[in-house]
């Protein structure tokens, strides 16, 4: 079923809005809805996908039929912290804790250690109208700076300085992310599912 131009719509199983204005950007021509997670299950996979996926699929319980629902999980792992925050990236520190307070916490776990290589992933689960089910993912590498910079993105972007760059994702900001950043990756799989789902009118 092609979907008329003025229906290029997907839902984003997502309540955290600075995903949400990343993915609207990163799918142009496309409007991103993003659905109500606040009586969604908490995370219990162990892996991104496995988040992703249940992110999608409760989804797409609530979105409107006709809709693909994406479903992401995301973070930074660092080596030296044996691939910590990892899929806790968002309740590092705490249940609910802020970004300042996650931040602060993992430059304090890894304190002046040299090895600092960390990698950003993001993993996205799709469900179709018709109920099937796909994946895209996105990997940058990259290392932890001595401390926090610039005011782009969100998250752990202050401290990330991508491989090839010397500043960080927040002072390189949101033009880099959309074109390398793990989740602008992701969305250029994504967008090509789209694409051959609903191809040109
Ligand atoms: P999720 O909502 O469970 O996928 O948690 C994602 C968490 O990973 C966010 O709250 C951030 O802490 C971190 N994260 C994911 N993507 C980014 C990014 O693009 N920049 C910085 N931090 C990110």
């Amino acid at each position: 079923m092609v979907a008329p131009p003025s229906e290029r719509r997907v839902a984003l199983a997502s309540g955290n809005p600075h995903k949400a204005r990343e993915w609207q950007d990163l799918l142009p021509g496309w409007d991103v809805a993003t659905l109500d997670m606040s009586q969604a299950p908490p995370e219990s996979g162990s892996t991104f996908s496995e988040n992703a996926i249940s992110k999608a699929r409760y989804g797409a319980l609530l979105a409107p039929p006709g809709l693909w629902v994406m479903g992401e999980d995301s973070g930074l792992e660092v080596d030296a912290l044996g691939g910590a925050p990892g899929i806790r990236s968002a309740r590092f520190a705490s249940p609910g804790a802020s970004d300042a307070e996650n931040l602060a916490k993992l430059l304090a776990q890894l304190g002046n250690a040299s090895e600092r290589r960390a990698q950003f992933t993001c993993e996205v689960g799709c469900v179709s109208p018709t109920g099937d089910e796909c994946h895209a993912s996105g990997a940058v590498s990259g290392h932890i700076a001595g401390a926090v910079s610039g005011e782009g993105g969100f998250g752990y972007d202050p401290i990330f300085v991508p491989d090839g760059e010397t500043r960080t994702v927040a002072d390189l900001g949101a033009t880099w992310k959309g074109r390398h950043s793990h989740r602008a990756q992701a969305a250029a799989q994504v967008l090509k599912l789209l694409n051959l789902w609903y191809p040109d009118d």
